[in-house]
């Protein structure tokens, strides 16, 4: 379990991004951050794992404590697993060779100037199999599809066999069909490790598909928290800042899947 207690970020160009909120995320559960740009999803995830500095209040984790000293925040990170918007691949490297890079954290600073283990392959190469890239394993990086590098950072994030999943706008630069696959896939894999999920997206037909909660943010302050059941109008109204009576609770169903993967 990992919490906020009156977490507030203010940035040094006088930005308040985050208003002061105390959210609870729950063990296995996978939580949608929804909202429109600007609205402090991306700063709430980054403060979840130490990348952003509060200004205000605190984040505590189960069996860790405040997320204040170093040694909290390097136990916290190598349990953490990091998906962002553009991957963040090394694009010359191999398939391989990226994901190896999520077991970093777990090697003292010799260890990770020398080939990696046989172990740390293996490792390596059964999260590869688990999103379906394992014929793409020494492929470089950069001859991959947009849905297939993001294939990637999820592997590179289940590698470091996390308690948490950070994942930053994961599919908004795919299209609708394949960020859809992206998505199942990331739901499916956090669903069966129990993995818990906390998602930013600013798509409202996909939080409701895969979320067990959505977090509705909007000009850094919470407007909304419950399941998608509860999302109507009013409540999409007040996190895209719309009228009610422009906002729509219904959206054009996303294309069948084809095949197995983006
Ligand atoms: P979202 O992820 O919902 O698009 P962000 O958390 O990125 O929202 O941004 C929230 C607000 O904070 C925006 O007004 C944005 O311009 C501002 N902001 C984000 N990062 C920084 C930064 N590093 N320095 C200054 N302002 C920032």
């Amino acid at each position: 379990m990992i919490r906020t207690e009156n977490l507030e970020v203010s940035y040094s160009s006088g930005t308040r991004a985050l208003h002061p909120c105390s959210l609870r995320f729950e063990d296995g559960a996978f939580t949608v951050l929804l909202g429109a740009s600007g609205a402090g999803k991306s700063t709430l995830l980054r403060a979840l794992n130490g990348l952003v500095t509060p200004t205000g209040g605190r984040v505590v984790v189960e069996g860790i404590g405040d997320l204040t000293t170093r040694r909290a925040l390097q136990s916290h990170r190598r349990r953490t697993g990091m998906v962002f918007q553009q991957h963040q691949l090394i694009g010359r490297s191999s398939v391989l060779q990226n994901v190896l890079t999520g077991r970093l954290g777990f090697h003292s600073g010799l260890r990770t100037l020398l080939p990696p283990a046989r172990a740390e392959k293996t490792r390596a190469l059964e999260a590869i199999e688990r999103v379906g890239l394992l014929d793409f394993a020494l492929r470089r990086a950069d001859q991959l599809s947009g849905g297939q590098q993001q294939r990637v950072g999820i592997s590179r994030a289940i590698v470091q066999q996390p308690a948490l999943i950070l994942a930053d706008e994961p599919v908004a630069s795919l299209d609708p069909a394949t960020a859809d696959r992206v998505l199942s896939l990331l739901h499916g894999i956090c669903k069966s490790d129990g993995i818990t999920a906390i998602v930013s997206l600013h798509q409202l037909d996909f939080a409701r598909r895969y979320s067990d909660r959505i977090v509705g943010l909007a000009q850094g302050a919470v407007v909304f928290d419950g399941p998608a059941a509860r999302l109507g109008k009013t409540e999409v109204s007040r996190i895209y800042g719309t009228k009610p009576a422009e906002a729509t609770d219904h959206f054009e169903p996303l294309p069948l899947k084809t095949g197995t993967y983006a």
